[in-house]
């Protein structure tokens, strides 16, 4: 069995987390204590592997971490890397959600797509990069209860004739997002190395 830790104190990713890998062959655990690292990287897979090395020098354990966001197409500076920190600071997931939809207001262009980076850090010679992406459309309004961040906003392209938002698509949530894509590479990965 291999163990991680997850480097991340976002307590939704990590249940998404605990839920998308076999802990009988790959356990994810959190990290007894969480760590400011600065994401200040040009791409997801730098702010992942700035995540996952801070782990491991701290921790001196193999480490997962993700690094993850939303694409809008009409709005290619706003979000992205700074999703989390989209509008500044202060915001709550659903002020945030709620300005996304005010600043596509009367854009007819709506494609987007969330992507996730995951980074497997062995040591430093051994680093893994696993990419998933979900794609789909900015909604016209916020709905639906479960996940976080812009899922409430978000409709992906396998669910637009039913107009559902990935905040109405929990369980669909669970196999088919960018994070569980991405999973599934490192999970397949992870359980047949020797
Ligand atoms: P990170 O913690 O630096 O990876 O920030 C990712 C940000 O992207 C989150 O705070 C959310 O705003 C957004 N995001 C990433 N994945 C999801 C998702 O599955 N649903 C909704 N929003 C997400």
């Amino acid at each position: 069995m291999i163990e991680l830790i997850l480097a991340s104190s976002n307590a939704h990713k990590a249940s998404e987390f605990s839920e998308l890998f076999d802990s009988s062959k790959v356990l994810i655990k959190p990290a007894s204590e969480k760590l400011d690292v600065l994401e200040n990287g040009v791409s997801y897979f730098e702010n992942a592997l700035l995540k996952a090395q801070s782990y491991y020098e701290k921790f001196k354990v193999p480490v997962i971490a993700d690094d993850s966001g939303l694409n809008v197409a009409a709005l290619p500076n706003d979000l992205g890397l700074y999703s989390a920190r989209f509008g500044g600071d202060g915001l709550t997931d659903r002020d945030r959600a709620e300005l996304l939809l005010k600043k596509m207001e009367g854009v007819i262009e709506r494609e987007a797509f969330f992507s996730c980076v995951l980074c497997v850090y062995f040591n430093e010679k051994e680093i893994f990069y696993f990419e998933g992406r979900l794609n789909g459309t900015i909604a016209y309004n916020y709905r639906g209860q479960t996940g976080f961040g812009y899922d409430p906003v978000f409709i992906p392209t396998d669910k637009a004739q039913e107009g559902l938002t990935l905040a109405e698509l929990h369980e669909w949530k669970q196999k088919h997002s960018h994070r569980a894509i991405a999973c599934a590479f490192a999970y397949k990965f992870l359980s047949e190395r020797k």
